[in-house]
């Protein structure tokens, strides 16, 4: 009997302990769930924020390119997070969009359909003795109207290098620049680097660009600049069969790299000598910084002419 209780006893204290380890193990679990639980939410909070970081990148980066939608993008934009990581690629992808660096002949991809003939046009890069020549690229935007008002004031005429696009939705400005007596040339129809294009994909954008600009200016355009400064034979080809001269620059003041008109004119006039040809876009900080610029050529004792125009 003393023995059975015992044996009772003991299996209930083997039983009460046994419970104790359940509890303890319950408690264990929990906490260990509990830890799992925390642990996957700030892997989540991680991956949310190194989504945001590349989101807030790619829309950073994307401020300039065309056909970007901002807005419709639901996530909310870390402050902290940009900084660091945007900087250095900003500049990267801004100088992708413009004209800039020294332009030379790229060769044709072997894996592209290709001209058979041989073009020898020879691209032009500088003006005469004594001149200067000042093209703005990328236009007509919506700053275009404030630009021709400015050179207007400081009696000047430059070369223009409109997009066909552009031109279809800032007609008025096409003609307003024609109509002062500025010089239109032809930037291709969409900015595309047509050395990445086959014949047929450069013939395409040739002739859809220029229709674009003809159905505003009835003019017939004789200056090309291919979008970048990149150009490769089929490019020349085509320039040729569309009875055009190849533009190019030899001064580059890297306009897009700031905001600051100040920056922008003093790197135009530490460049700009006899014969020079400046690339510039059509921005807010360049039309600003216009007036300095044409003011400091004139005071270097060189005159301001378009490429071809003043020659006719
Ligand atoms: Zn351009």
């Amino acid at each position: 009997m003393e023995e059975q209780i015992l044996n009772i006893f003991c299996e209930d204290t083997s039983m009460q302990t046994n419970k104790s380890k359940i509890n303890r193990l319950g408690v264990i679990s929990a906490a260990i769930l509990m830890l799992l639980t925390a642990c996957e939410q700030t892997s989540l909070t991680s991956t949310v924020t190194t989504h945001e970081v590349i989101e807030s990148s790619m829309i950073e980066n994307q401020t300039t390119a065309p056909n970007t939608n901002i807005e419709s993008d639901p996530i909310v934009l870390d402050s902290k997070n940009e900084a660091p990581l945007v900087l250095p690629q900003k500049e990267e992808v801004t100088k992708d969009l413009y004209e800039t660096g020294k332009p030379k002949e790229e060769p044709v991809l072997t894996n592209l359909l290709h001209s058979t003939k041989n073009s020898t046009l020879k691209p032009i890069y500088s003006v005469g003795k004594g001149e200067v020549a000042i093209t703005i690229d990328d236009g007509p935007t919506s700053h275009t109207e404030e630009l021709l008002k400015v050179l207007r004031a400081n009696d000047t005429k430059v070369t223009f290098f409109f997009l066909g696009q552009n031109a279809l939705s800032y007609p008025q400005s096409v003609t307003t620049a024609v109509y002062d007596g500025h010089e239109v040339g032809y930037h291709s129809n969409s900015h595309p680097k047509l050395t990445e294009m086959d014949i047929n994909g450069q013939k395409k954008e040739f002739e859809i660009g220029l229709g674009n600009i003809n159905k505003v200016d009835h003019n017939l355009i004789t200056l090309f600049r291919p979008p970048y400064g990149a150009y490769n034979n089929d490019t020349k080809v085509l320039t040729e069969d569309h009875n055009m001269k190849m533009v190019l620059w030899n001064e580059d003041p890297r306009d897009w790299s700031t905001s600051d008109p100040s920056i922008v004119t003093q790197h135009v006039l530490s460049q700009v000598q006899q014969g020079s040809i400046i690339v510039l876009h059509d921005r807010p900080s360049t039309i600003a910084a216009l007036p300095e610029i044409i003011k400091g050529i004139r005071k270097k004792g060189l005159k301001l002419v378009t490429i071809t125009k003043d020659k006719k």
